[in-house]
């Protein structure tokens, strides 16, 4: 096959590389761009057999999504309440991830404060209130219908008082357009640094690994509407392999903090971007 040819590379392994990049949620511009490259090393006498094609093309997923990403737990040591914002659309598992977060702080012994910033649904206050129990954080909730500003404001605030160790606030996925929602997040964004200095210090993005490259899309709505300071890529415990973070990494250079690998507590792992580009081959070689 494709995967395990050591003969000589013609047009038709450079054909199927191609079909293999294109269906893989990479993205179009990363996928041409690889393909570029590799047409290009190969053309320069480098690479002769379809081993070294794909060793090759493996070396250079690898670099694109490898990206320097500090842990999030790295400082909690500090004197400094660290403040931590969730972001985007709904469903693709902002709540969970938060819950899963505060559990691992909880685990290496630091203290977490919940900020309800979904204020929009009555029930996703609910929802962070069943993980705040489970994780014995205390939550900040405001009113039925508060403004989301007010209530992170009040959670940033009191997280620094009380000298939290990691503060982690939720927001709205959803509101009547999206335009709002972008202005909804700006606003929280810059109430919170209101509140304290320089908060929030890392703004995570999440996205929801099913749903392709449309997950490309909306980072892009985000990145242009706030400062994202890396990612969570949800359910890849399901069938989607991912590849959808190569493209992410390359053009927008977000590095990804974790992934989330099911509903559960304990469904959380850092991200590792050899196993990360091992499990993507393993799905091309499914494809191959
Ligand atoms: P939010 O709207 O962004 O806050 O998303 P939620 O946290 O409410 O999650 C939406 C759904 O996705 C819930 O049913 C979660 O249990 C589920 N979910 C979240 N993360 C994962 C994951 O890593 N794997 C799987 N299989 N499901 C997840
Ligand atoms: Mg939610």
């Amino acid at each position: 096959s494709l995967l395990s040819g050591g003969a000589a590379i013609d047009e038709s392994v450079m054909d199927e590389l191609e079909a293999i990049l294109f269906t893989s949620d990479i993205g179009a511009r990363t996928a041409d761009r690889l393909l570029e490259d590799l047409k290009q090393r190969r053309g320069s006498d480098r690479l002769k057999t379809a081993d070294e094609v794909f060793a090759a093309l493996r070396e250079e997923l690898s670099a694109i999504v490898r990206l320097p990403a500090p842990s999030l737990f790295d400082d909690l040591d500090a004197e400094r309440t660290k403040v931590v914002m969730l972001v985007g659309v709904n469903g693709v598992g902002k709540t969970t991830s938060m819950g899963k977060l505060a559990h691992w702080a909880k685990n290496k012994g630091h203290s977490v404060l919940l900020g309800a910033g979904d204020t929009f649904r009555a029930a996703a206050v609910d929802q962070l209130q069943v993980w705040a129990d489970r994780t014995d954080s205390p939550l900040v909730r405001g009113a039925d219908q508060a403004d989301p500003s007010s209530v992170l404001f009040e959670t940033v605030e009191r997280g620094v008082k009380e000298g939290f160790d990691l503060v982690l606030c939720d927001t709205a996925g959803r509101l009547h357009t999206r335009a709002e929602l972008m202005d909804e997040l700006k606003k929280m964004h810059r109430v919170m640094g209101k509140a304290f200095e320089g908060a929030p210090h890392e703004v995570i993005l999440v996205l929801d690994a099913t749903i392709g490259q449309n997950a490309i899309a909306q980072a892009r709505t985000f990145v242009e509407a706030i400062p994202v300071d890396g990612i969570i890529l949800t359910k890849l415990d399901g069938t989607a392999r991912g590849g959808v973070i190569a493209g992410i990494c390359d053009e927008l250079k977000i590095p990804v903090y974790y992934i989330g690998v099911g509903e559960g507590v304990d469904d959380l792992r850092a991200f590792d971007p050899d196993e990360f580009v091992g499990a993507l081959f393993d799905s091309f070689g499914e494809q191959a």
